[in-house]
C-alpha cells in the first residue's frame, strides 16, 4: 500500500472519490468517520488502482454544513467564494439570501449576489431591493446566464466557488454554461458511486482551470446555520456590528430586552426592519429555551 494525498472531489454518503496523482479512487473511511466532504484535501492509503482508505483531512479553509433537523452535516470543504444565484421570476426568498450571506460571513467567505435574468423587465426593481445589500458592501453582478454568463468567469478565477440560490433562479443553466462536459464525467463518476443505490446529498468538485473549481451540490440551496452561536449572530449582520457590547444586557437577545441597542438603530432606521427580523428568527432558532 501505498500513502498520497489527494483532494475529495465528490461525497456521497460514506463514499469519497478522491483525485489523487492524477487518477481518481474510491475511498472509504477508517472506522465510521464521515465527516469528510467535497473539497477536503486529505491523506489516503491507496490499496490498489481504484481504491483507496481516507487516512485524514488537512486543514480547512472552510466549511459549509447542510442544514437538516436531526443532525448537522458538512457538505463542502474549503470554499472560498459563495455565488448566491437570485433571479425576478420566480418571486425570490429574501429570507434565503440572508441566511445565506450570513454562513458567508460566519465561514469567512466571500459571497457575491449573482442577479440573473437581466433580460426580464422585472429585474430593475429587484435591483432597487437589492441596492440594501451592495449598501452593506456585498459585491452584485448582474447578468443573463442565457445570453451571456462570460461576466462570471473573473469571479472565479483562483477561487473553489459555489452556487447556491432556490429553485429556479437559473443555477443549472450556468453549471452546463460552465462544465459543458460535466454531464459525461459525472456519469463516470456516479456508475462507480452508485452501484444501485439511492442518491442522496451529495457534491462534486469541477474544475474550471488548474486554479478554480465549482462545487456543485444539491443539498447547499439551504444552509445549515446550527452550528452557530445565538450570541455571535449580530457580528454575521454588517450593519449590526457597530452595536456590539452596547445592548444594557450583555446576553441580549434583542428581541424583547429594554435599552437593545439593535432594536433601537432599527427604530431609529438604521437598521432595516426585515434584517432585524431576520436576527430574531434566528436568535429563537439557535436559543429557543432562552425566550
Ligand atoms: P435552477 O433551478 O436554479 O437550476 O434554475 P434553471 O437553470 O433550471 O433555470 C430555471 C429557468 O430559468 C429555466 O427555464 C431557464 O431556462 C430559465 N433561465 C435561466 N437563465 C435565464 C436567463 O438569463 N434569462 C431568462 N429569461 N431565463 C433564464
Ligand atoms: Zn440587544
Amino acid at each position: 500500500m501505498t500513502a498520497s494525498t489527494g483532494q475529495i472531489i465528490r461525497s456521497h454518503g460514506r463514499r469519497f472519490i478522491v483525485e489523487a496523482d492524477g487518477r481518481v479512487y474510491d475511498c472509504t473511511t477508517r472506522g465510521k468517520r464521515v465527516d469528510y466532504a467535497c473539497g477536503d484535501h486529505v491523506d489516503i492509503l491507496i490499496q490498489n488502482q481504484e481504491q483507496a482508505v481516507i487516512e485524514r483531512a488537512h486543514e480547512r479553509r472552510s466549511l459549509l454544513y447542510r442544514q437538516d433537523d436531526w443532525k448537522t452535516k458538512v457538505i463542502a470543504a474549503n470554499v472560498s467564494r459563495i455565488l448566491f444565484v437570485v433571479a425576478a421570476v420566480p418571486s425570490p426568498n429574501e429570507e434565503l439570501l440572508g441566511r445565506c450571506l450570513i454562513a458567508a460571513e460566519a465561514g469567512d467567505i466571500e459571497p457575491v449576489i449573482v442577479v440573473n435574468k437581466s433580460d426580464l423587465p422585472e429585474t430593475a426593481a429587484l435591483l432597487n431591493k437589492l441596492q440594501l445589500y451592495a449598501d452593506l458592501g456585498y459585491r452584485l453582478l448582474t447578468l443573463s446566464a442565457k445570453q451571456d454568463f462570460s461576466p462570471l468567469r473573473p469571479l472565479l478565477s483562483g477561487h473553489t466557488s459555489v452556487l447556491v440560490g432556490q429553485s429556479g433562479m437559473g443555477k443549472s443553466t450556468l453549471t452546463n454554461a460552465l462544465l459543458p462536459d460535466a454531464n459525461a464525467r459525472i456519469g463516470d463518476i456516479s456508475t462507480a458511486l452508485d452501484s444501485g443505490r439511492h442518491t442522496t446529498t451529495h457534491a462534486t468538485l469541477y474544475h474550471l482551470d488548474a486554479d478554480s473549481h465549482l462545487i456543485d451540490s444539491p443539498g447547499l440551496q439551504e444552509f445549515g446555520l446550527k452550528h452557530l452561536q445565538a450570541s455571535d449572530l449580530i457580528r454575521y449582520f454588517p450593519e449590526m456590528r457597530q452595536y456590539i457590547g452596547q445592548c444594557r444586557f450583555h446576553n441580549c437577545s434583542h428581541c424583547v430586552e429594554p435599552n437593545c441597542a439593535i432594536m433601537a438603530a432599527a427604530e431609529k432606521g438604521g437598521i432595516a426592519r426585515h434584517r432585524l427580523n431576520l436576527l430574531q428568527r434566528l436568535t429563537q432558532e439557535l436559543a429557543p429555551a432562552r425566550l
